[in-house]
């Protein structure tokens, strides 16, 4: 009987979603302080600190958001509570995004605003795939994201030539826009995200083209990628995380978010 009830129990719990170990808010905090070493320097329960004295909440006193309003507006703990899996995973489901919700406050102040001066102050040249492709690129230095760049750009060079060409042309870096969806600052307006080759790339909004309004609303958004698992792979040891693995998915984009790599 007991067997019985722990095989009923297995099959239970195998039908919810992969419970992620989960972390409490001092340990996210640890690791979002140890994360950005030259931006951080401290953290207590409500609040970080910037190197430079600066003090910001880290949590807005909202709870139980929705979706939508995490992806709108997501404080700084907002930007850990899903965790992004590294390594070999399977596709996301429904709306796990880990990566998407991010606190335009905090990254303002790690990257600077691209519609000053401020995010173009810190761009530096770096030659995207010398051998293969040796096009000039203009990214952040800041949270040394050109030299981790470098760094995986001399790493794709040793791929075979056919995982390789997903990694070039690159679609951009730097673009001082919103993501279409949340109206929020996306990671290429900091100079902090790369996107690949776009003849090998699929993204969400193009499976739902030809739908009309409403008729996607509630329906699965059928996942789709073409990006080697091995690209995937040398990013994420350098702190990128990748927007394939997200059910809102992206798979030519990747980002600079130690935070979420970081064990
Ligand atoms: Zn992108």
């Amino acid at each position: 009987m007991a067997a019985r009830w722990t095989a009923c129990l297995a099959a239970l719990l195998a039908l919810l979603p992969p419970l992620a170990h989960a972390q409490s808010k001092s340990e996210l905090l640890d690791r979002l302080v140890r994360a950005y070493p030259d931006a951080l320097s401290a953290h207590d329960d409500t609040t970080i600190t910037w190197r430079d004295g600066t003090v910001m909440p880290v949590d807005d006193g909202v709870s139980g958001k929705s979706f939508d309003q995490m992806l709108r507006n997501a404080s700084i703990l907002d930007q850990m509570r899903q965790p992004y899996p590294s390594g070999p995973s399977a596709p996301p489901t429904q709306n796990v995004d880990p990566g998407r919700f991010r606190n335009e406050a905090f990254f303002k102040k790690m990257y600077g605003d691209c519609n000053t001066a401020e995010v173009r102050r810190n761009l530096v040249t770096i030659t995207w795939l010398p051998r293969s492709w040796g096009k000039p690129v203009q990214v952040t230095r800041v949270n040394g994201v050109a030299e981790r760049l470098k760094q995986v750009s001399a790493e794709i060079e040793a791929l075979d030539p056919a995982l390789r060409a997903a990694a070039f042309p690159i679609a951009g870096v730097l673009s001082c826009r919103a993501v279409a969806d949340t109206g929020r600052m996306s990671m290429h307006g900091y100079a902090a995200a790369i996107d690949l080759n776009l003849k090998v790339s699929d993204y969400w909004l193009w499976a739902r083209k030809g739908e009309g309004k409403g008729e996607s609303k509630g329906k699965t958004i059928p996942y789709k990628n073409r990006m080697p698992r091995e690209i995937v792979d040398i990013f994420e040891r350098h702190g990128f995380i990748w927007g394939g693995k997200w059910y809102h998915y992206d798979t030519m984009h990747f980002e600079y978010r130690p935070e979420l790599l970081e064990q």
